[in-house]
């Protein structure tokens, strides 16, 4: 058993008192502070939050020698009673992976904060929190009768994020698994702001698990016990997802624009499915976990990809949006990956192995030199979908074989794993499936979209095309993006340059260069790189394709009507969905 007791009653500190407890096994004992959280695919270093380690035993200090920037030993008596830890955690970090607190609440992703002591990975950790008088902390673990908590593992302890505050939580059931929401608002307020304008959203987000659990083939959740957080903020938006809870954040500004509520009800969904996919239906290089280091995972867009598509047919099939938005939202997912060129240079499974050096660390090239594996993984999902449709099946159908296959048990996936499990319903796919992955070409997006009386629709520019993005940045005007192989980038363009003029007349604003591009013959474009002014020669294009819409066929066939009808339903296809009976039995 490790205890660990949580000090959070100086919160304009920002600074958070942690003691750890343990019962030494051996006489050198190593302490790590995890790297990252699972669920966000970058290295962030916690340590650098981390001050003032102290070890004792039995009243007396106790050397620590460091052995990387995150890692130290101790050695000590085993026989003389437990080593008491102490430390500070700076929390001055607000988003859904990192530690906030200040006068208002408190937040803490306990990756950032709890060391994992050698040898008690799998051993209970108690925890206990200190809070200011008049808070209440939110906390997905099993309580204890001494006020605490109880996890059975360092894994479980640090999938636990805390929110901590004056908050007043909603309390509503899934099926009969008691679930909590708790918002916390900043100083605009929180839950009564969200309830005001939105009266329906727990009922909503009840709707929306539950659909959860139908695509999923069972009549409860996974967890035991849910807890929902959201941090509403001015702007922002996000999610990380856990066993037993998601922590949200949305803004104020995104509620108030028309499709705002169906955008969160999608993170809604999103976050839940994860609870099955990712969480418990888990790739097996994420099985165990290595806190430490990066794992390459090339499975990331089934965790992700098949995520983001579902997410958007979930809040349509529980009744809470229309096919009007879905053709909507998924058009703007479909051209947005249509007009990614890095599509062309990355694949979808080495976009996944990349996660943590590429989608994570984007730059204002990232769209030229590779495509995100929620995006393109999407994509993937759809095309799976509609083509197991063609052989009477679904994906749907897919997820639930593959939770009774390996999420239920634990037992982790791999890429194989996957394939064979699509092929197994549509054998076709033993190959297709693979050239998805492996190639850089895309998929036959318009001979599945016909199946459902569908069809992409590209809109023209109405001006010449240069390649070239620009924004005001400091006064200036400045290149933000220089498409690859563009006319922009052939003038020698790089991003960073500050753009003077074009054809001799003086450029402000973005949107001037538009009114000056012409593509009927060369024009000069006057930068400035590191204080040298440069006259480049610029040959437009004619206008391109500014965006694709998703829009109905003008004549669809009673056939694609009802293939449309049950696509959007998230119909499973062959047989009836099972029942959870029929599932334990499985
Ligand atoms: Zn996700």
């Amino acid at each position: 058993m490790v205890e660990v007791q949580l000090d959070c009653r100086d919160p304009q500190r920002h600074l958070v008192g942690v003691r750890l407890s343990v019962a030494p096994r051996q006489e050198r004992l190593r302490l790590r502070l995890p790297a990252w959280t699972p669920g966000s695919y970058l290295i962030r270093d916690y340590v650098r939050h981390l001050e003032g380690l102290q070890a004792h035993q039995g009243g007396l200090a106790l050397p620590l020698e460091r052995l990387t920037p995150a890692s130290w030993e101790l050695v000590c008596n085993p026989t003389e009673g437990p080593i008491e830890l102490s430390y500070g955690v700076m929390a001055t970090e607000l988003s859904v992976r990192t530690c906030h607190m200040d006068a208002q609440h408190a937040f803490l992703a306990l990756a950032a904060v709890v060391l994992e002591l050698e040898g008690e990975r799998w051993s209970p950790h108690r925890l206990q929190l200190t809070l200011p008088s008049g808070w209440q902390a939110f906390v997905p673990l099993p309580a204890d009768d001494q006020g605490g908590w109880c996890a059975r593992s360092f894994d479980q302890l640090i999938d636990t994020p805390i929110e901590a505050g004056p908050h007043q939580p909603i309390a509503f059931a899934v099926g009969d698994i008691p679930h909590r929401w708790v918002t916390w608002g900043g100083c605009a307020g929180g839950a009564d702001w969200l309830l005001a304008r939105f009266p329906s959203l727990i009922s909503d987000v009840q709707q929306v698990c539950l659909r959860c659990c139908q695509l999923m083939g069972v009549e409860r959740p996974a967890s035991d016990g849910y807890l929902f957080v959201l941090h509403l903020l001015d702007e922002g938006y996000g999610g990380l997802e856990h066993d037993d809870s998601t922590v949200l954040v949305y803004g104020r500004q995104r509620f108030e624009q028309p499709q705002g509520y169906r955008r969160f009800l999608q993170l809604v969904a999103h976050e839940y499915l994860h609870q099955w996919n990712v969480r418990r239906l888990r790739p097996q290089e994420l099985s165990p976990i290595d806190y430490h280091q990066p794992a390459v995972v090339p499975t990331l867009w089934f965790a992700e990809g098949i995520t983001s598509y579902v997410d958007q047919l979930l809040p349509l099939a529980a009744g809470l949006s229309s096919a009007a938005d879905l053709l909507l939202d998924l058009g703007e997912d479909l051209s947005r990956y249509k007009l990614t060129p890095g599509r062309h240079v990355q694949s979808l499974r080495t976009s996944s192995q990349e996660a943590w050096v590429k989608l994570y660390k984007a730059d204002a090239y990232s769209a030229d030199s590779q495509v995100s594996y929620y995006l393109k993984g999407a994509v993937v999902a759809l095309c799976l979908d509609l083509h197991l449709r063609r052989d009477g099946a679904s994906l749907p159908l897919v997820l639930q074989q593959l939770w009774r296959s390996h999420g239920r048990c634990g037992r982790g996936y791999s890429e194989a794993d996957l394939i064979q499990a699509f092929a197994h319903h549509s054998p076709a796919l033993a190959t297709q499936l693979p050239a998805w992955l492996e190639g850089v070409d895309d998929p036959d997006l318009d001979g599945y979209l016909f199946d459902v009386g569908l069809r992409l629709e590209p809109e023209m520019g109405s001006t010449p095309w240069a390649g070239l993005s620009l924004q005001r940045k400091e006064g200036s005007l400045v290149a933000q993006r220089v498409w690859r192989d563009g006319p922009a980038e052939r003038a020698g363009v790089m991003v960073g340059d500050e753009v003077l003029a074009l054809e001799g007349q003086r450029l402000r604003q973005p949107a001037e260069l538009a009114e000056v591009l012409q593509a009927d013959a060369p024009q000069t474009l006057l930068i400035c790189r590191r204080s040298q002014v440069l006259p480049l020669r610029l040959q437009a294009q004619p206008p391109a394709v500014e965006r694709y819409r998703l829009v109905e066929q003008a004549s669809i066939s009673a056939e694609q009507r009802e293939a449309q009808r049950r696509w959007l339903a998230l119909d499973h296809g062959r047989g009836a969905s099972p029942t959870a009976e029929a599932l334990a039995t499985a």
